[in-house]
């Protein structure tokens, strides 16, 4: 096992239920080639694969060292800024970062210790909505009108590209903050229990949720809380599930 020669260690490229195991093995030597070393894939088509290796040329390292894993969920559980990415504007506006923004990000996030996920979605049809809705930002690759998708590999080596050239570049911010902020597993178990307390409170009808849900989940994820914020909304919401039930 060769030595791990990250030099942006908790910065994971998420690839989901990618078809081609060409594109796992083009997307870890984009990856190596720009300093990355996490890859993680949800449910990939046909992995472990030989043409994976082949295509990664000197970055089976990657190819050998990716988690496989059976949910998104899983993939970014511990993560505290997910950003996710598309080739298509969708239906509900998210914040959106281009891919020189993204890398700087990236970089000020890892600067101060917290782990980053950037997902990839599959090759005929991306990542849906509900998948996109689990992110901070989407970040769009600019590309002429006339065909906005790029091979899922390509897309890869642009952000990472950015991620490095951001670091090399110097061009970002180190913000400290006194709390670690949120993971998606704590944001995901918040979401679980405010929608739990709407519905108690009869503000929430499940059977006409319209947009509610989605709504809160991306006014939320913009804030992007702290662990202590968290706790607070959690205990705001046990005190009303308490006198809603009395
Ligand atoms: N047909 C799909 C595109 C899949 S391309 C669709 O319409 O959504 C496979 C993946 O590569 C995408 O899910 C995304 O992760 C990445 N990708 C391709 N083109 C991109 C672009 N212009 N901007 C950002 N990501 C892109």
């Amino acid at each position: 096992m060769m030595e791990d020669q990250s030099l942006f260690p908790g910065v994971r490229i998420v690839l989901v239920e990618t078809s081609h195991p060409g594109n796992i093995g083009a997307a870890a030597r984009a990856m190596k080639n720009m300093g990355l070393t996490e890859l993680v894939l949800v449910n990939p088509q046909s992995f472990p694969s030989k043409t994976a290796i082949f295509r990664s040329v000197s970055a089976a390292d990657v190819v050998n060292g990716a988690r496989v894993v059976d949910s998104i969920e899983s993939a970014i559980a511990d993560c505290q800024l997910v950003i996710g990415t598309s080739a298509r504007n969708r239906r509900i506006p998210w914040p959106m970062l281009n891919p020189k923004s993204c890398g700087e990000m990236i970089q000020s996030a890892q600067a101060v210790g917290q782990k980053i996920a950037v997902l990839f979605g599959r090759e005929s049809s991306g990542l849906s909505n509900e998948e996109l809705h689990l992110c901070h930002y989407h970040i769009n690759i600019p590309t002429e009108k006339a065909y906005s998708s790029l091979n899922l590999a390509m897309a890869v080596q642009i952000i990472c590209y950015e991620i490095l050239r951001a670091r090399q570049a110097g061009q970002y911010d180190v913000v400290e903050w006194d709390m670690d902020f949120a993971t998606a597993e704590d944001m995901q178990h918040f979401f679980v229990h405010l929608e739990e307390t709407l519905v108690q409170v009869g503000f929430h009808d499940l059977d006409n949720p319209r947009r509610l849900m989605t709504r809160l989940v991306r006014m939320f994820n913009r804030i992007r809380p702290d662990k202590m914020e968290i706790s607070i909304l959690r205990g705001f919401l046990n005190a009303i599930n308490k006198n809603s039930s009395d």
